[in-house]
């Protein structure tokens, strides 16, 4: 089997390295981190930093296509690649969607609805933004900025300075606070040969600002799942993306449809693809980089995914026993020797004939887990 690359060791490069090996592929890991959870099950672990050149060497002249499971890989990093082998994404499309500023413009300059914003770059930025339209509002870091981690929620103009300074006076965005009836997310493939596979639309409930529930199919209506598809394939074009990325939107109480942020890479709102679909959003990373045929995203059964953090760990590892005394429930774990409180550990699926089904006993099992 040929060898792929994959930059950064975390739980989405751990799943894309078991699709990629169960697919016959050998992988090579790039991760600063000793015993990355997919570090860990590759068959090379070059454990240094992303700009380090003799790893980059290696990368660039062993692997037929190079891949990203995080999305902060520096996007100079991936443009040097570029000249020596497939990449996917590309540098390009990494470069927009790593910076929450670049990626708003973007959107707006293309015609997609996204909160009214305002670059906040530096303290003489903040006088412009007494405008009312802004507050309430969130003040998100441009970079770096991950589970609602680097954002300050703003009532009023004068609480702006302070938050300012809380986030490091880094280059920041400041948006509007918008209603929202229900967040969902869209999965979109999109090859080398401009072919283009939408993985059904998730509903996701969030805890604190971290992911914690997706529910397949959303509950919403036709529509919206027509609009939702619709913008998901326009973004991929326009980004002129190959690979796997996910687009998170707003559905406002006023039933319109907002685009809240791009992750150029399979998502955290795609895991229950794993279980629930034909092939896995995994999988579909693996085919678009080795330019094979995309397989079929059809759903199975309804699925709903549920999160495990390190919450749970308090006493020790939970009993899984909680989860698989459900037949219909799927355990994955990622392998992380160290439980830390809002820290991804895993994640569980439930699959059903009906959402309702699949929510219930999704809703049983964490209440049995919460009360290990
Ligand atoms: P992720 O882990 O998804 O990358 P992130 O740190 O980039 O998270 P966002 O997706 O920007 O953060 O925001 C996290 C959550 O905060 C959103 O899913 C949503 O629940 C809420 N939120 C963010 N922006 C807004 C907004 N403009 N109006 C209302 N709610 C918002
Ligand atoms: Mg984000
Ligand atoms: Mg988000």
């Amino acid at each position: 089997g040929a060898m792929l690359g994959l930059l950064g060791g975390g739980q989405l490069g751990r799943m894309f390295t078991m699709a990629a090996q169960s697919m016959g592929y050998r992988v090579t890991v790039l991760d600063p981190a000793e015993g990355s959870p997919a570090g860990s099950i590759a068959e090379r672990h070059l454990c240094a930093d992303y700009h380090d050149a003799s790893a980059l060497h290696e990368l660039s002249t062993t692997c037929a296509g190079v891949t990203t499971e995080f999305e902060n890989v520096p996007a100079d990093v991936l443009r040097f690649l570029e000249q020596h082998c497939v990449v996917s994404p590309p540098a390009r499309s990494v470069s927009i969607a790593q910076n929450r500023l670049l990626e708003k413009q973007f959107l707006a300059a293309n015609g997609f609805s996204v909160a009214p914003f305002l670059a906040i770059q530096n303290k003489d930025d903040l006088s412009t933004a007494i405008d009312a339209l802004f507050f309430p509002g969130i003040l998100k870091v441009s970079q770096f900025g991950y589970d609602g981690k680097g954002q300050v929620r703003i009532h009023t103009p004068h609480e702006l300075s302070d938050a300012f300074t809380y986030l490091q006076q880094q280059p920041c965005v400041l948006e509007q606070l918008l209603p929202l009836a229900c967040e969902i997310s869209v999965i979109v493939a999109r090859g080398f040969d401009d072919e283009i596979s939408l993985f059904p639309v998730a509903e996701n409930q969030h805890m604190h600002g971290i992911l914690d529930m997706s529910i397949v199919p959303a509950r919403i209506s036709a529509g919206i799942v027509q609009q939702a598809r619709k913008m998901a394939t326009d973004v991929a074009i326009q980004l002129d993306y190959r690979g796997v990325l996910c687009i998170e939107f707003f559905v406002l109480t006023d039933g319109r449809l907002f685009i809240n942020e791009i992750a150029p890479r399979p998502h955290n709102s795609g895991h229950y693809t794993l279980d629930a679909c034909i092939t896995s959003q995994f999988e579909q990373q693996a085919r678009v980089l080795c330019r094979l045929p995309q397989g079929s995203t059809a759903l199975h059964t309804p699925v709903v995914m549920v999160n495990l953090l390190g919450d749970l760990w308090q006493s020790g590892e939970p009993d899984w026993n909680k989860v698989l005394s459900n037949p219909n429930a799927k355990l994955h774990l990622y392998g992380k020797h160290e439980a830390r409180p809002g820290r991804k550990m895993g994640h569980f699926t439930v699959l059903a004939d009906t959402v309702e089904q699949a929510l219930q006993q999704a809703e049983a099992i964490k209440v049995s887990l919460k009360n290990c």
